[in-house]
């Protein structure tokens, strides 16, 4: 792979280094007189860093389109979309109308692309704690371990975690998963109430509840970059 950057020079800079933003453009700072060879030879030392870097860039961060939180905007939610209706009106919460959430913008506000997403984040947040409730019990059955509580919070890098205490934490994200995606992460977390760690015992349970977890892996990892807004 050919690796594509720019080099950006200042005079009295004195360490070389690679800046990779989360649209994947590559910055190289250097100073103002070190040759290109010397860059290039640094770049292509830090190869496998680069594309490591690159490659998750484009799991979590881009090659998204930016929302624009407008009226007739398609969202996710459980495998399927629904269009985001706006209408002027007194602030209320946001809901599920058909395959349309609503969202009131009251006249004062001046930012609505903010209150939108505020407004939808909450919608999200609202949905996934009901419905992770539930597979959370169910699946809390089948594993028979208990989980502490659940917390449904914005997780910038990963979809869940389980404290060693047994505390679970979802993204609001995942529920914009089809229900069987959403249950291969539910069963992850409550399988760690067993082993909190990878290993191959660990695996052995998850597949166990979910005989094809490792698809539902693959599928978050080249889908999830879509939940991100
Ligand atoms: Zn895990």
């Amino acid at each position: 792979m050919d690796l594509k950057y720019k080099i950006k020079r200042r005079p009295r800079r004195k360490t070389l280094s690679i800046v990779i933003s989360s649209d994947n453009r590559i910055v190289v700072r250097a100073n103002q007189t070190l040759p290109d060879g010397a860059i290039a030879e640094f770049v292509e030392s830090k190869r496998a860093w680069i594309s490591k870097t690159l490659k998750f860039n484009d799991t979590y961060l881009s090659l998204y389109i930016p929302k624009k939180f407008i009226d007739g905007e398609n969202f996710l939610y459980l495998g399927g979309e629904f269009t985001l209706r706006i209408e002027r009106g007194k602030s209320e919460t946001a809901v599920l109308i058909d395959s349309m959430v609503l969202v009131m913008l009251p006249n004062f506000i001046k930012t609505p692309f903010d209150y939108i997403q505020g407004k939808l984040v909450q919608w999200y947040t609202a949905q996934s704690y009901m419905i992770l409730k539930e597979r959370v019990g169910v699946y809390s059955r089948i594993l028979n371990v208990e989980a502490r509580s659940m917390k449904i919070r914005t997780l910038k890098r990963t979809w869940a975690n389980c404290s060693r205490l047994g505390v679970l934490t979802f993204s609001w994200r995942l529920i914009m998963a089809p229900l069987t995606i959403i249950d291969y992460v539910v069963v992850h977390e409550l399988a760690h109430r067993i082993h909190h760690n990878h290993s191959a015992r660990f695996w052995k349970q998850v597949e166990k509840v979910i005989p094809d977890y490792k698809v539902c892996k693959k599928w978050l990892r080249e889908n999830g970059r879509d939940f991100h807004w």
